[in-house]
């Protein structure tokens, strides 16, 4: 069978310790992957730090370059790396290309580098004296990523870190651990020099490494709150920089204005596309008002029953099966806990089975209405195909129950009404918001980040914050006097 490796320097290693890759559509075994330990991690950062004073010194327009031949070696493998993602995530092939150009949009965007590294400038801030600010990378980085995109999500971190001039070293998640082993690979074949990006599998114990390892300067993160809480404390405890993106419920609120039959297909796609594991999905509708909530639920419950479910790994399915056993018998618990709190269970997706599949983690659409804010599965990410419906009787009171979530990722607003939209965009307490858009993920020129525990940190994730995380200010002010003069000291502060 074969075994998943490191990439270290260039070179594929394997470790004495591995773990199983399954595959969700079968529930069958499909790989080994080798699991990084301390010296394993040791190995991947010392690599990126020999690599480092080389490609800090390589001009931007080289390194932007390499990005331009990457692009191209991405679009030609986009099939091989598409496949990679449906077997080992489970979402179908059309679903991973979505992913793969939204993660590629990236890389478009670390093309322009050399224009954004400019820096700012000032001529004479005092007599004969000159300033400016120059952006300069940190060193060696890391990257740790979650299940859900495996490949956009280390798209959104290395090739703008690269580009400004780090070194990198990847952790992808261990449950899909082979689309992101081959794009690093590619970044390679672009002309990327030996140890600029490494790559470690494994869990916890990489994680922890790298988050001790001293000559790691920086850490994006992205994956579940506590996770994300954990890796933000403890590496800035470490003297490091993190950004850490955790887990959400995002909530759509329906306005009795909103075109509803265009909100039931956004919802349906924002719901229940990739099986609700998308940090972006849509899992709860509020509605304002009775009339909106019947109508919105008697509409979806049709589209759900008819969602058509198989493995990723074939054209044509709008679901595949969820990432694991475990995962298939979190989300069937909190079904069941919806149930026992009293909400009704419109649409049970539970107990599917896909003919050929009788193994695999499938699960249905499932539609709760008359859900309350103090039910378990209101107030935690399920991160399943489970939409919660919500029923308010005003905007002000949609808008009251959002921002008392603690979560505070993306969120939508269905409506005609232009003054409702400006006061939702102005009083929402969320970082991505979108109007009749359903999943507002910002394109790659903007940046992406949620407020309140969907975000540790100040910056966010790619786009102009990622230029900023990824660099260093350093701010040199520069005086050329006429040879003739000689100033006297002066033990006043400089002031002009
Ligand atoms: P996860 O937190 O379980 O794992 C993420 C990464 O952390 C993986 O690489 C994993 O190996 C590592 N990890 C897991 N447990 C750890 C521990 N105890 N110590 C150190 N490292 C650990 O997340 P997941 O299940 O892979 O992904 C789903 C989660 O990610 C959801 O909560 C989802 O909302 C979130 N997510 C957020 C965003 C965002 O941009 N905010 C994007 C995608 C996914």
């Amino acid at each position: 069978m074969n075994t998943i490796p490191h990439l270290i320097n260039g070179e594929r290693h394997i470790s004495e310790h591995t773990q199983d890759v399954f595959n969700p559509a079968t529930g069958e075994v499909c790989a080994q992957l080798a699991m990084a330990d301390v010296n394993t991690v040791s190995q991947a950062v010392a690599a990126a730090k020999a690599a480092f004073p080389a490609w800090r010194d390589t001009p931007p327009a080289r390194r932007a370059r390499v990005m331009f031949r990457y692009l191209q070696l991405l679009e030609e493998r986009a099939d091989d790396i598409c496949r990679l993602i449906a077997e080992e995530h489970g979402k179908t092939l059309e679903d991973a290309r979505g992913e793969l150009q939204r993660g590629m949009e990236n890389v478009e965007y670390a093309c322009g580098v050399p224009g954004l590294l400019k820096g700012e400038y000032t001529r004479n801030v005092g007599p004969d004296i000159d300033a400016w600010s120059d952006f300069q990378p940190l060193g060696v980085v890391a990257g740790i990523t979650p299940f859900n995109f495996p490949a956009m999500v280390p798209l959104w971190m290395f090739p703008m870190a690269i580009a400004c001039g780090n070194c990198f070293v990847l952790k992808p998640s261990e449950k899909d651990p082979s689309s992101s082993l081959l794009i690093a690979g590619l970044l390679e074949e672009a002309g990327l020099p030996k140890g600029v990006i490494n790559v470690v599998q494994g869990g916890r114990d990489a994680v922890n490494a790298l988050l001790e390892h001293k000559d790691v300067k920086a850490i994006s993160f992205v994956g579940s709150t506590p996770v994300a809480e954990h890796i933000y404390a403890k590496g800035t405890a470490n003297g490091k920089r993190v950004q850490a993106l955790g887990g959400a419920k995002n909530h759509a609120v329906l306005l009795p204005d909103a075109d509803l039959d265009n909100a039931v297909n956004a919802l349906m796609g924002a719901a229940y596309g990739s099986c609700g594991e998308r940090c972006m999905a849509i899992s709860v509708a509020v509605c304002v008002g009775d009339a909106v909530a019947d109508a919105l639920t008697e509409k979806l419950s049709h589209k759900i029953k008819a969602l058509n479910i198989g493995p990723g790994t074939e054209r044509g399915h709008d679901m595949g099966p969820v990432i694991s056993k475990e995962h298939l018998d979190k989300i069937t618990g909190y079904i069941e806990d919806g149930i026992q709190a009293g909400a009704e269970l419109a649409v049970d997706g539970r107990g599917v089975t896909v003919a050929g599949h009788e193994n695999g983690y499938f699960i249905g659409g499932c539609l709760f209405d008359r859900v309350t804010p103090e039910m378990r599965i209101y107030r935690e990410e399920i991160f399943g195909p489970v939409l919660c419906v919500v029923r308010v009787n005003s905007l002000e009171e949609a808008i009251a129950l959002v921002n008392a979530h603690e979560y505070g990722n993306g969120t939508c607003l269905f409506t005609r009404d232009g003054e409702a939209a400006r006061l939702f965009g102005d009083q929402i307490e969320v970082g991505m918001v979108g109007i009749n858009v359903p999943l507002p993920v910002p394109v790659a020129y903007h940046s992406f980040g949620g407020w309140k525990r969907s975000l540790f940190g100040d910056l966010a994730a790619y786009g102009p914050d990622a230029v900023r995380f990824y660099t260093r200010r350093k701010t040199i002010t520069q005086k050329w006097p006429e040879r003739a003069s000689h100033q006297a000291s002066d033990f006043t502060f400089p002031s002009l």
